[in-house]
Formats: C-alpha cells, sequence, structure tokens
C-alpha cells in the first residue's frame, strides 16, 4: 500500500488550520491511515481528538478501530456540531465514518480548521452502488489535502475502489460489513452488478 506522506513542514504549522481527507473503499486502508496520522500528532505531543458518528457500533462505542484491532479513543456523536465544543482544546480533530454525518460536517470541520486546527477526516467516498456517498464530495471539495487509498480487488487482483455488497439489503448502512462487502475493482464492480440484476430477474 502505498501512502501520500505530507511535507514536514506541513505538519509542524501550528498557528494555521487546514483540512485532510483520506476516503476510499472497504478495506483500503482508510482508518489505519486516520490512526497512523493521529498516533503521530501524539508523539509530537499535540493535543488530539477523534470523533465517529454514533451508529457506527460495530467495534467499540468509545474507540475508533480498525480491522486489525488499532484504536484510539474516540467520542461518539450525534451530530457534527456536536464535534465544536468537544474540540475546543485540540490541535488536531480526526474523525472517522465521516461518510455517516449529516449535511453540516464540511462547515464544522471548516470552522475548526479556521480555528488552526488541522482536522484529519477519513470516510468511504462511494457507496455499495458506486454512488458518491453522502457528504464526502463537498468535504473532499473543501480539504486541503486528499488522499485515495485502495483495497485490492478480491476477483483479480488490481486495485480496488468499490465495496460491493452481496446481500440483496438496500439499506445505506449495513453493519458487521467483513462478511457482506467485497473490494473489487471497476470491470469486476460492474460484472457483480450485472450478476446481481440477473439474479434478481
Ligand atoms: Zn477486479
Amino acid at each position: 500500500m502505498e501512502y501520500v506522506y505530507l511535507p514536514l513542514e506541513q505538519e509542524k504549522i501550528q498557528k494555521k488550520g487546514w483540512i485532510e481527507v483520506v476516503c476510499g473503499s472497504m478495506f483500503s486502508g482508510k482508518t489505519e491511515e486516520l490512526i497512523r496520522r493521529l498516533k503521530r500528532a501524539e508523539f509530537a505531543k499535540q493535543d488530539i481528538v477523534v470523533f465517529k458518528p454514533r451508529l457506527d457500533v460495530r467495534y467499540s462505542v468509545s474507540e475508533v478501530k480498525t480491522h486489525n484491532g488499532c484504536a484510539v479513543d474516540s467520542h461518539a456523536v450525534d451530530r457534527s456540531s456536536d464535534m465544536l465544543k468537544h474540540a475546543e482544546h485540540a490541535q488536531v480533530v480526526g474523525i472517522d465514518e465521516a461518510q455517516f454525518f449529516d449535511s453540516e460536517l464540511p462547515m464544522v470541520l471548516s470552522e475548526l480548521a479556521n480555528q488552526g486546527k488541522r482536522v484529519i477526516a477519513a470516510g468511504l467516498d462511494m457507496d455499495y452502488l458506486g454512488r458518491p456517498f453522502g457528504v464526502m464530495p463537498n468535504l473532499i471539495a473543501m480539504a486541503e489535502f486528499v488522499t485515495k487509498v485502495h483495497a485490492i480487488c478480491l476477483h483479480c487482483g488490481d486495485l480496488a475502489l468499490h465495496s460491493h455488497r452481496t446481500t440483496k439489503s438496500k439499506k445505506l448502512v449495513e453493519l458487521g460489513e467483513t462478511d457482506i462487502y467485497q473490494p473489487l475493482c471497476r470491470q469486476c464492480f460492474v460484472k457483480a452488478r450485472a450478476q446481481n440484476v440477473a439474479n434478481l430477474k
């Protein structure tokens, strides 16, 4: 997996805030990358605070955790505006599962960046049908730095950008993702969607 490293000067500027977005499909390592950046800020003795939407109860109510168990403490919040009061002391603000937040998220994160904070948001950029996910396009447009990370296609081994759902549910949010989502490349996703449509007839 290749990651884009920010130049050192950008990480050291304290007074100026900015927004970083880490986006990609399921299993692309978004949360690992978010945690990597947050841990580095912690090593640099910066105050960090981490938020996630309250609906993401997969693993833990008080931590942002990856599939392989790496974790940082986090606040589960109902609305993006709740972050403003919880982030007052923080120099670095992390957000996981950003795609599930309400439409105010870009404005809230802008406000935090305007206050001089470094904001790092990780989220799914597309839903299981390949549509831009919720507030993510706006967030990406308003960010200084965007990193798209990729999973590996389960069918052919190429870079995957889609999160293909293997169940028939039309619900946008599905918990317990490991068994019902597959990372697929563009071509394999198109084939799998066509197969799904054929199976429904
Ligand atoms: Zn493929």
